[in-house]
């Protein structure tokens, strides 16, 4: 049976309680209670008073009556004596209003009953004690009155084995029950494997790692299924398995691979292996636990990025700056005033980036710290977007500024300074995104709810799978020709909190080499509602 069909312990408990209220019925008795010795109690079973035809206020009455009286022992294994008629009728083996006693025959007075208290052991020691209750002076078939115990005797040692292969099933199923919890449950991955590596448990995080059903992969040898591969890409052999060699009793923990999921997507994992062992120390199963590591390597490599990218960013202005600074240093140069004045314009230029660089890297950490604060007003969207295309034209004499206005555009809700650099960013990215077609285009209209900016190019475009991912911290497209444009992958990102702070969206359409247009939607004046700080 596999831990994803486990079986209930309700059947268990019924078990006990049969076994217990034969015993009763053989000795003579209509009701009792078996309780669990101190020695015997299991927590992972939990009985520690079974009942036959008591309640729970019967059977407490009762012990607290037999504590009182005498006890069994493993000499004299049958104590008993008769109960004042007082308990009998609270009880409740009598109905006195219908007069019927517990066995169903109808008596006038209550009758006369004993307690009778059986001592249960066996070789590995103290069981319990069964208590029953029963009419006076009776006996049962087992005991034979003024002769030697024998039968009793005998008669104990099959109830006490019952009774305790009973509680150790119960204890079992519980503890199965756990293990099952666990391994549902579970968020790493789990599978476990019979000697010849074909698997036998799969969990639902397994499932969802791989993307296998459980029904799917039962009976498969697990590196069909796996298809792992070291992280240099060449497949594992059979020798690199991770549970043939716990098999063999290696330790084998935390060690990275990478396996393929089921649509052939490979992702990066570590894996710890372990074997479950036969008492004579063989290997009956192996368990693998996988835990997808793909984020903390995703994260890893995002540290090496930021670093050479800044490291590169920084060194650049600094290399320039130095490299002008020292040669008009220099004693022995005269300069002439042009000449002075381009590489002083230089170094400033330099200074300039420098100053917006560690500007926004200071932004970002304030992003991802939520320390971003919105002066939110309303404002008119128009004048600000004429303003910022101005000034770009004029920056920029070779390139086309171009800016399509509706009239009437509503105002919306935001931070003028944010938004401006919002603006900003996109149409410095699409001047500096198309070398060759200087051409960009600024666009508002609105709809329902809110006003929609759009910054459009014809530069070199971007693809599908970069589209995705340019909002992201540091990230940059990665081939040579973006690559040699200066840039941190910071402004895109920042943009994006910036509108999201707002309560807005921004998107990209772009196809390669055809152009891209970056757009923005802010709440209309009329619809927003303030936000007092945002992030
Ligand atoms: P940076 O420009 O500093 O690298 P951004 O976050 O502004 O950082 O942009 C991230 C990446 O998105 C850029 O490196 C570039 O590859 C791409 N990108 C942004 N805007 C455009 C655009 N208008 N056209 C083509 N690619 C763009």
């Amino acid at each position: 049976m596999s831990w994803s069909q486990t079986q209930q312990t309700g059947d268990l408990y019924d078990q006990i309680t049969i076994i217990v209220g034969s015993a009763i019925q053989l000795l003579g008795g209509n009701a009792g209670v078996f309780v669990v010795s101190n020695e015997a109690f299991d927590p992972q079973s939990n009985t520690e008073y079974t009942l036959y035809r008591l309640s729970e206020q019967a059977s407490m009455l009762l012990l607290a009556y037999i504590q009182l009286g005498k006890q069994p022992s493993s000499k004299c294994p049958l104590a008993t004596d008769t109960l004042p008629s007082t308990l009998v009728k609270q009880l409740g083996i009598y109905d006195e209003d219908a007069g019927i006693y517990g066995d169903g025959n109808e008596v006038a007075e209550p009758p006369a009953l004993e307690r009778c208290s059986l001592f249960l052991s066996d070789q590995a020691g103290l069981l319990g004690v069964l208590h029953y209750v029963r009419p006076a002076d009776s006996s049962s078939c087992i005991e034979h009155p003024g002769e030697s115990d024998g039968s009793l005797r005998l008669f104990i040692a099959h109830l006490a084995a019952g009774l305790r292969s009973a509680l150790k099933s119960q204890s079992l199923l519980k503890e199965q029950r756990r293990l099952a919890a666990i391994f549902q449950k579970s968020a790493e991955g789990i599978l476990t494997v019979d000697t010849a590596l074909r698997i036998i448990d799969f969990n639902p995080a397994m499932e969802r790692l791989t993307g296998w059903h459980e029904s799917e992969v039962l009976g498969r040898f697990y590196f069909e299924v796996l298809r792992p591969k070291d992280r240099q890409g060449n497949e594992l052999g059979l020798q690199g398995s991770p549970i043939l060699q716990a098999f063999a009793g290696q330790n084998v923990a935390n060690r990275e691979m990478v396996i393929s999921a089921r649509d052939g997507q490979h992702f990066d994992v570590s894996v710890t292996a372990s074997c479950v062992r036969s008492s004579k120390g063989e290997p009956t199963s192996g368990i693998l636990t996988v835990r997808d590591i793909t984020r903390e390597r995703e994260q890893e490599e995002g540290r090496s990025t930021f670093i050479s990218v800044i490291s590169h960013e920084l060194q650049t202005p600094i290399a320039i700056i130095k490299g002008y600074a020292s040669t008009l240093a220099r004693a022995d140069a005269k300069f002439e005033q042009t000449t002075l004045r381009s590489r002083l314009q230089a170094i400033e230029e330099e200074a300039d980036r420098l100053n917006k660089l560690v500007g926004n890297l200071l932004y970002a950490s304030r992003i991802q710290a939520g320390g971003l604060q919105m002066d939110i007003v309303p404002l008119d969207l128009a004048n600000l977007v004429q303003k910022v295309a101005h000034r770009l034209q004029v920056k920029s004499p070779g390139v086309t500024v171009m800016v399509n206005l509706p009239p009437n555009l509503p105002a919306v809700m935001a931070d003028r300074d944010r938004i401006e650099e919002v603006l900003q960013n996109l149409l410095d990215n699409a001047v500096k995104y198309s070398p060759d077609k200087l051409e960009v285009m600024v666009a508002c209209h609105a709809t329902g709810d809110e006003v929609i900016v759009s910054v459009s190019d014809t530069g070199m475009g971007i693809s599908l799978r970069d589209q995705e991912q340019i909002f992201d911290r540091f990230y940059r497209v990665g081939n040579n020709k973006t690559r040699s444009l200066q840039g941190a992958g910071l402004g895109l990102y920042i943009c994006r909190a910036i509108i999201e702070a707002h309560g807005g969206h921004i998107w990209v359409q772009s196809a390669l080499h055809q152009g891209s247009t970056f757009s923005f939607s802010l709440p209309r004046e009329e619809k927003a509602q303030l936000p007092m700080v945002v992030f």
